[in-house]
Parts: C-alpha cells; structure tokens; sequence
C-alpha cells in the first residue's frame, strides 16, 4: 500500500537525471513525493532565505507538505510567488492565520456521519471515505484538518462498515468514494470495493473524486482504466484549477478515461491569486471541454482553518460565471456553489437575470444586456397534483416514480401539502409561542 517515504527526497535526481520509464512510474512518483524543504530546494535549483525557511517549517509542523516530482515539475521557478502551481503546493505562513470565522470541519462532514467513512447529508447519495491520503497535499484543501493523518487507508472492516450502512440504506442510489484520492488505493482494493458497491442492487451509480490527472496522471494506467471498465456506470470528477495544469501527460491520462466511457466532471475551487480571473476561467473551461471534461462546478473556497488567504469575495465567483453565460457554450459553464457552513450543503449561486415580474409577463435580460419581456400565457390550465399518478394524463410509469417525502421548498410548492411556511426549530420567536399557528393540532404548550 501506499506509504508516504518521508524524507527520502529526490536524492539529487532532478526531471533530466531520472530515467524516463522511471519517472512515469506512479509508485515511484509516489516513492519520491517531496515532502521537506531541501529537496524541495534541491528538485529546483533554489535557496530560500532565512526567514522564508522558519515560515516553512513553522507551517508544515501544523500543516505539511508532499508534493509529486511531476506536479512539481510544472512550477515555474523564475515565477515562483505568481506560480499557480506552487501557490497550491507549497506552505505558506499565511495557513496559519485563523480567523473567527473559521471552522475546522464547517461542513459538519464528521457530524453528519452515520457509519464510519460516511458523510450521508442528500436524501438520495453518500460520500464514502475510502482513503485517507494524497499524492499531493493541496494547501486549499477542505479536510485540512486530516491531511498528513498518517494511518491512511481504511481496513477491509471499516469499509465494510460503510458499505453495510449503503446496504441498509435503500434511497441511496449514487454513491460517491472520496477522501484522500481513492486512486492511492491500489487496482486490486479499489476493485474489490467497486464490486462490493455493485452487489448492492439500490446503488445504480458510483462516482469516484481524484485529482490525479492533475498532480499524478501517471496513475491512468491501461490496467486501472480496464479495471474500471469493468463497474460501469462509473462517473469521474477531477479537479483542475489552472489551464496550465492541463499538460500533455494529463491529458493523455484524461484520453484513457474518456476513451473507457467514463463520463468527466471537474470540480474546480475558486482561489485567489490562482484562478480569479474571468479570463483565466474561461482559458480553463474551454482546454477542459477541448479534453472531454463537462466543468461541473466552481467552489466558492471553504471556510476550513488555514484557507483565508485564498478566499474571494462571493462576487468574484459571480462576475466568472456573468464572463461564461452566454459568451460562451452552454456545457463550458460550471453551477457555482457554496457549501453551507453547518452541513447544509452546496448552494448554487448565479448573477440574476429575471428582473420583474407581472401576472402575465416576465422581464428579463441577457447577458449583453439586452432587457426583454416573456409573455406568459393567459389562461392555463394548472393540473392540481395529488400525487395521485394513477388517475394523471401525464405517463409516468409508477415503477420508476419512486415516492419520497417532500423536503424543502419542494414542499411548498406543492399543491398537496398544506405547509405555508418553513421555518427554523426552537428559536425563541417559537419557543415564546404557545399554540403551534402552522398546525394548532400540534400545540406543543
Ligand atoms: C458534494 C457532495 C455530494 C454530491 O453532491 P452532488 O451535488 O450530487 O454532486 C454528496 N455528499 C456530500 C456530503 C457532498 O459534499
């Protein structure tokens, strides 16, 4: 399994001194992740002052560093403060720069946790755990507070204990392994949870997250990629933040997967200095379609401990997306979303278009500002829904329709429910309160 070689380095073999079968070798990438600061000086040819070093030991003792040879190749040394590449990968004091309003799990991913490795927060999908560790240790990283934990890959029991969860759990239909980079399992542990998963019968799609296109493509072996083959519907999200990210050698790793039928997502993470810039992220989204990888979403940064200095204003991430729509192909654009402190989940967020409204028009505008108006039709007969598929003209075949409980503003919504309004438990407006108004039956007094 993979084991993190702390210390070892590069051992003074710079890109040109090591053979090239060698260096496309994923375990001796692996094997050779620069984890300290002399290598990291020695891989390329620079010295850090004085106080540059204190910063950086001072940093990794909190928050450390490993970065792959290759990724590190990609750095640009002459450019090193500016450098996307080393701004995601080198530790900076900054991370240790915590804020009021920083949290150390803000999505509540360990509270909303279930079983072991599970994070169940949508009715309907989980999030499964299933390695603990990275090639590359990303600085903007939202499981800061894991990354470097050093037993790093789940036993057969405890993943059995997340996939027995799945197994009890029927309105799971997707389930999506994370972690850590589950691409660090080795090809025979990922296929073995892989056809664990496929027993189950209510699990109709897996999905895996893994940035190694990015920072290790060399891992995109021909046997993963026919392994993998092997559990379709299988979906992949990888994260590029960078056009210069997209390599020769990455998207040759992209070409494999795509080539297997893995339909490719991006999930990338609005960062300062890195990639806010709406030119940047058109740059990137165009290279990532030019790749066969649909960008899916562009995070708004995490309120983890350790990440201020990479946070934007919300408008930022608004003023991307007003670059995209329109300008360019619909499929180019990512939903841009915020992951509710708390466990609420991600929030989409975009630049408004409807800008009024009557009872039989809507105005709104396009993105080169052109203001127009919808007419709405005059009469329309609304189909009061009683759920009661059976009896309704429109043909839904009931064995597909599977019946769950309305959540949200769903429910609202709905002509079946007698809800007026939503609202949060227990605060004291309620509490001062002595018949329930909502539902006088309920009085609670
Ligand atoms: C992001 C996420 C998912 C998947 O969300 P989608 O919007 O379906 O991509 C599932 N569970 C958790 C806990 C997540 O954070």
């Amino acid at each position: 399994m993979m084991k993190g070689n702390t210390g070892q380095g590069l051992a003074g073999s710079k890109p040109k001194q090591v053979d090239k079968e060698k260096w496309r070798d994923w375990k001796w990438q692996m094997r050779h992740c620069v984890k300290d600061l002399e290598s990291f000086e020695k891989f390329l040819g620079i010295e850090l002052g004085t106080e540059e070093r204190r910063a950086f030991e001072e940093t990794v003792s909190r928050f450390p560093m490993s970065i792959t040879p290759y990724y590190l190749s990609l750095i640009d040394k002459n450019n090193l403060n500016n450098d996307p590449i080393f701004m995601q990968s080198f530790p900076r004091q900054q991370e240790l720069e915590i804020h009021s309003s920083d949290m150390s799990d803000p999505l509540h991913e360990d509270a909303d946790s279930p079983a072991p490795c599970i994070t169940h927060r949508y009715p309907d999908r989980v999030l499964f755990l299933v390695s603990n560790t990275c090639s590359m240790y990303c600085r903007h990283c939202t499981r800061k507070r894991r990354v470097g934990d050093r037993d790093s890959i789940p036993d057969r029991e405890t993943i059995l204990q997340g996939i027995e969860y799945i197994k009890a759990t029927p309105q799971i239909r997707d389930v999506l392994l994370s972690g850590g980079d589950p691409f660090l399992l080795s090809d025979e542990y990922l296929d073995w949870i892989l056809t664990e998963l496929q027993k189950i019968p209510h699990v109709e799609v897996i999905r895996i997250g893994t940035r190694t296109p990015v920072v290790l493509p060399y891992r995109i072996t021909d046997e993963l990629v026919a392994m993998l083959k092997k559990h379709h519907p299988i979906w992949i999200n990888t994260h590029f933040n960078h056009p210069r990210e997209l390599t020769s050698t990455s998207r040759r790793a992209l070409a494999k997967l795509a080539d297997a039928g893995i339909p490719l997502g991006n999930q990338s993470v609005l960062l300062a200095g890195v990639n806010d810039c709406p030119r940047i992220m058109r740059v990137l989204v165009h290279k990532l379609v030019a790749n066969r990888v649909r960008p899916y979403y562009l995070y708004q940064c995490d309120l983890s401990e350790g990440l201020s200095h990479f946070r934007t204003p919300v408008g930022k991430g608004i003023e991307i997306l007003e670059s995209l729509i329109g300008h360019t192909s619909g499929f180019c654009v990512p939903t841009y979303v915020i992951d509710a402190p708390g466990g609420g989940g991600k929030i989409p967020v975009m630049p408004n278009y409807l800008i009024s409204w009557s009872t039989n028009k809507v105005v709104l505008r396009n993105y080169e500002g052109v203001i127009t108006t919808y007419r709405e039709p005059d009469s329309y007969e609304p189909t009061v829904c009683d759920r009661n598929c059976d009896a309704c003209n429109l043909q839904l075949d009931l064995a597909d329709a599977q019946e769950s409980e309305l959540i949200g503003v769903e429910m609202l919504l709905a002509d079946d429910d007698e809800s007026i309004s939503l609202v949060p438990q227990g605060n004291e407006r309620y509490n001062r309160r002595t018949v329930d108004d909502e539902n006088p039956e309920n009085s609670n007094s």
